[in-house]
């Protein structure tokens, strides 16, 4: 889990603290494939009391193991991502003022001293994540015949086309033949 303490942060106003965090976290769901990370995920935010919420704002970088579009082989893919977040605590009922409150997207609340920014990690992972991932930008892929993995080499498939230039010859030396 990625958690901070701002209990002190939390009640002064204007204070911006730096946080280093890490964590492993469970594999991601998306789009019906599981993907699962290399190693930990490492964010490291400046949070500031704005004396509206916590603005943190940062880096999150990790890696994770895909699978490649071409030669379905699994490839670790290292990611570094913007992150910028405001949380605000949720006052004890006082809700009732304005009714914008509900329709703002742009913060999260959090309750108490610990601040858990795991879901907005994810989340923001998932959407940065490539629709379409290949282990390296050049990947030959699997060969259509035989569906050897072309990365590990020739798989002689290519040497069997035959070329049409020498076909011409083939044809031109089985007439003189007769
Ligand atoms: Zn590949
Ligand atoms: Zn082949």
């Amino acid at each position: 889990m990625l958690q901070m303490d701002v209990a002190s942060l939390k009640r002064s106003i204007g204070d911006t603290s730096c946080y280093e965090l890490q964590a492993a976290l469970t594999p991601l769901e998306v789009r019906g494939e599981t993907v699962s990370f290399c190693g930990p995920v490492r964010v490291s935010l400046d949070v500031c009391n704005t004396g509206e919420g916590l603005l943190a704002r940062g880096q999150i970088a990790g890696n994770l193991q895909m699978t490649c579009g071409r030669c379905l082989e699994f490839f670790p893919y290292a990611f570094s991502l913007p992150f910028e977040e405001t949380y605000r605590p949720v006052s004890g009922g006082g809700e009732a003022s304005s009714g914008s409150s509900k329709n703002d997207t742009e913060s999260v609340t959090f309750s108490g001293d610990i601040l858990d920014i795991t879901p907005e990690v994810i989340n923001n992972i998932i959407l940065a994540l490539p629709m379409k991932a290949l282990c390296r930008e050049d990947c030959p892929g699997l060969c259509p015949h035989c569906g050897c993995n072309l990365k590990a080499g020739q798989c002689g498939c290519e040497s069997e086309k035959i070329d049409p230039r020498f076909n011409v010859l083939k044809d031109f030396f089985g007439r003189e033949k007769k």
